[in-house]
């Protein structure tokens, strides 16, 4: 395979001039820092030389088939600033292996990944003053390629581009809030059995906007989570994920033990980061049972009335590990944790901290990549 390559990387800065405003407080993906990467690929002569060069707009022909056919795919990740001030990645070859094979779902030219994560890594470097302070701080990675190819019939493309930007975020989740409230929607599919779920591809997300607004705006909670419909019962669904999160279930089992469960990557579900480190986690712990499996809607509701749904949390680069008191369902009753509030629920407060102490630094762990 012919790819780009970090040694031919060109730098064009602009001095680091931008005015750098708290990430505490501003609202997510708004400010940019001074640069981006942008690497393209012509039919022909292949990749070019990546330049990381000021941010500026992108210039794009009309009939760009990323503007037409959702042609496009992207990546989340944090750059944190560990407790040393550097740079620190996590886990970050999985996002570019992630990213690869979201690309190649769509049909754009195969890369090295190690050599995009250069690359990536060399613009981190350059924009590190902007990298926040704090724990749950970061500067947000996003990586993207579309089809830019200038004709209107869907083909493979003679014209590819990824561009990464880098964006300071502040903290997804208060630790002064009890919890937060998911909303089950189970009327609108996310992904399903044969689809692309499974790839970060730009549309399996336009669609989630309207129900994510519904779920925060007429039932108050923070986030959507989608189910798979199995038949005529709204009970017999399969829960699925968040927009932008997988999500993790801690039950009591009928014998008192314990179960940490998720549901599977059964090509519906988006195969997270954070989801794997949890599991890896829980796994090294041994203290549970921690299953990939099916969880109904039904499960899920009897374990809550009965009292057996002890945490609940979301998993994900965004909101690391985001701690969740109660599902409230569109077509059944409302599931309650027996943890009602964020400083009850030890497992999860358990991973938050893991993590992020992995992230930042504070425990040396090969997860964790300083630059
Ligand atoms: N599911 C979906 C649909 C997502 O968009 C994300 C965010 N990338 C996740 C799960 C969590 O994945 P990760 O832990 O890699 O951020």
């Amino acid at each position: 395979m012919a790819s780009f390559s970090m040694a031919d990387l060109t730098v064009v800065s602009n001095g680091g001039t931008k005015a750098k405003g708290p990430a505490e407080g501003a609202a997510f993906g708004l400010a940019f820092t001074d640069h981006m990467l942008v690497i393209e690929h012509a039919a022909g002569s292949g990749w070019g030389a990546p330049v990381i060069k000021p941010f500026q707009n992108l210039s794009l022909h009309p009939s760009a088939q990323v503007l037409h056919y959702g042609m496009s795919c992207f990546e989340g990740m944090k750059a944190y600033k560990g407790v040393d001030g550097a740079p620190r990645l996590f886990r970050p070859q999985m996002n570019m292996k992630r990213f690869h094979k979201s690309c190649q779902r769509l049909m754009l030219p195969a890369f090295d990944t190690e050599e995009l994560l250069k690359c990536i890594e060399a613009l981190v470097k350059l924009d590190k003053d902007w990298l926040p302070e704090g724990e749950g701080s970061a500067l947000y990675i996003r990586p993207f390629a579309m089809n830019t190819s200038a004709f209107l019939n869907l083909r493979p493309p003679n014209h590819a581009t990824i561009v990464v930007t880098l964006s300071p975020s502040a903290q997804f989740f208060s630790t002064e809030s009890k919890g937060e409230k998911l909303f089950l929607n189970e009327t609108d599919v996310r992904a399903w059995p044969g689809g692309a779920g499974e790839h970060k591809l730009a549309s399996n997300y336009g669609p989630t906007l309207k129900p994510h607004l519904e779920a925060g705006k007429e039932h108050g909670c923070i986030m959507v989570m989608f189910c798979l419909p199995q038949g005529p019962s709204p009970e017999d669904a399969l829960i699925s994920e968040c927009a932008g999160m997988n999500v993790f279930f801690l039950l009591e089992k009928e014998d008192g033990k314990k179960e940490l469960c998720t549901p599977p990557l059964d090509g519906t579900i988006l195969p997270g980061v954070t989801r794997e480190s949890v599991l890896e986690l829980c796994r090294s712990w041994n203290e549970f049972e921690v299953s990939e499996r099916n969880i109904t809607v039904s499960e899920l509701t009897t374990a809550a009335q009965a009292g057996r749904l002890l945490e609940v949390f979301g998993a994900g680069t965004a909101v690391t590990i985001l701690p969740v008191v109660e599902i409230k369902r569109e077509k059944g009753p409302d599931c309650k944790c027996r943890c009602e509030c964020f400083a009850d629920m030890q497992l999860t407060n358990r991973l938050r901290k893991t993590l992020f102490d992995i992230q930042l630094g504070h425990v040396e762990h090969e997860w964790s990549i300083k630059l």
